[in-house]
């Protein structure tokens, strides 16, 4: 486990499952259709129930680098922010922006909503093929932007799972810290 604070606000890194997150929200790696999938995507609606689902089917879907909320359902986070990271194809089609506002725009969301902390997964490391290096990077770069121009979100937490995506973070935070 790593904790730094950066302003006012305290970022961590931890190896674990997402579900189990006692943060306002957790933050869902989703498909732009929002209505499931697998992956971080179908371990919290396992864990959270029906009710996550019915509430996304009413939002219609969300675009590539923007985010959406519903409630948590039978999670202990109040809150689920789906966001779409983009799928890798090379690192030309502006996929680290597109990363990058995923993360913002969750951010944002979760500020409208008055949430003190919230819990990341590596978005679009799995299935949607983003070398975890680059976008540990990318993730941690606007976080840390965030916290250096708002004061309102308390806590952020990567919830990394496995050790590989651990590691990835750990070293990309020791890279920012330099
Ligand atoms: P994407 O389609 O955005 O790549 P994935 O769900 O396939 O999303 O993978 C994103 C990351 O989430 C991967 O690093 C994967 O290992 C991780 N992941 C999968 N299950 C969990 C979980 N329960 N908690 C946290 N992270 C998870």
């Amino acid at each position: 486990m790593v904790k730094v604070t950066i302003n006012k606000s305290v970022l961590e890194l931890i190896e674990g499952d997402i579900t189990e997150q006692e943060t306002d929200a957790i933050v869902n790696a989703a498909n732009s259709s929002l209505l499931g999938g697998g992956g971080v995507d179908g371990a919290i609606h396992r864990a959270g129930g029906p009710k996550i689902l019915e509430e996304c089917r009413k939002l219609g879907g969300c675009p590539t680098g923007e985010a959406r909320i519903t409630t948590g359902g039978n999670l202990t986070a109040k809150y689920v922010i789906h966001t779409v990271g983009p799928i890798y194809f090379g690192g030309k089609r502006r996929e680290a922006e597109l990363l990058a506002n995923a993360y913002k725009n969750s951010l944002n969301l979760a500020s409208q909503y008055k949430l003190k902390s919230v819990a990341f997964p590596s978005i679009s490391t799995g299935a949607y093929g983003y070398p975890v290096n680059e976008a540990a990077m990318v993730a941690l770069k606007a976080v840390i932007n965030y916290f250096k121009t708002h004061t309102d979100i308390e806590q952020v937490r990567f919830v990394l799972f496995g050790q590989k995506a651990y590691q990835a973070y750990d070293k990309a935070l020791q890279e920012l810290a330099k």
